[in-house]
């Protein structure tokens, strides 16, 4: 049985940007209910349920696929995805993390984006063109390349095997509460909770990604 990762972090401690009760929605309610329905897939399978979530969405075509009917890989790609991504999201945002890229990924970003200033708008834009309900994802591609895109609803990088170094959750449930339909205004807060260097740490994790 997965379980609920705790917070490192109170729930109003990333306020003013994002406000105490959504991260209770959020975590307590949005993220539990992926969990569940993540646990209740599994149930009869515990061949799967021995993989981590990141895991078997790495390996969803050869472990997933395989093993699996249909409505069973549904539940797993949409549950596991969603429960992977709010685990991710939490642990890359802090109070009070440096908040522009450092290390290694500094010089990746700068290499693929021009500058962090370059890459910030550009994932804003990406962002704001997720249509509907969806993340978006700065990843390591299978050439272990940064590679910045969006994708619908809980759909996972994991799936076709990029690593996801970070993202940013557009769904309405992660900023309705205190932004509204103000879409906008969240993607210009979150980057004051973002902490790169959580971030970095990912990044070297997927650099060495299996
Ligand atoms: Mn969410």
């Amino acid at each position: 049985m997965h379980t609920l990762p705790t917070l490192s972090y109170a729930y109003e401690a990333l306020e003013p940007h994002i406000d105490g009760l959504t991260m209770h929605v959020h975590h307590d309610k949005h993220h539990q209910a992926y969990l569940d329905k993540f646990n209740a897939a599994l149930s009869n399978y515990p061949e799967l349920a021995k993989l981590s979530a990141e895991d078997l969405l790495w390996h969803f075509e050869d472990q997933v696929k395989t093993s699996a009917p249909d409505d069973i890989q549904a539940a797993l790609k949409n549950h596991g995805g969603g429960f992977e991504h709010h685990s991710l999201f939490w642990d890359i945002m802090s109070p009070n993390g440096p908040r522009e890229a450092v290390g290694e990924l500094a010089a990746a970003i700068s290499s693929k984006f021009g500058s962090f200033a370059d890459f910030r708008t550009q994932f804003i834009d990406i962002a704001m063109k997720q249509f509907g309900s969806g993340w978006a994802w700065l990843v390591l591609d299978e050439n272990k390349k940064l590679a910045l895109y969006s994708l619908p609803n809980q759909d996972s990088p994991l799936l076709s095997k990029h690593y996801p170094i970070m993202g940013v959750d557009v769904w309405e449930h992660a900023y309705y509460l205190k932004y509204q339909n103000r879409r906008p205004e969240y993607l210009e807060a979150i980057w004051n909770v973002l902490d790169w260097q959580k971030i970095e740490e990912r990044y070297q994790l997927g650099l060495k990604k299996s």
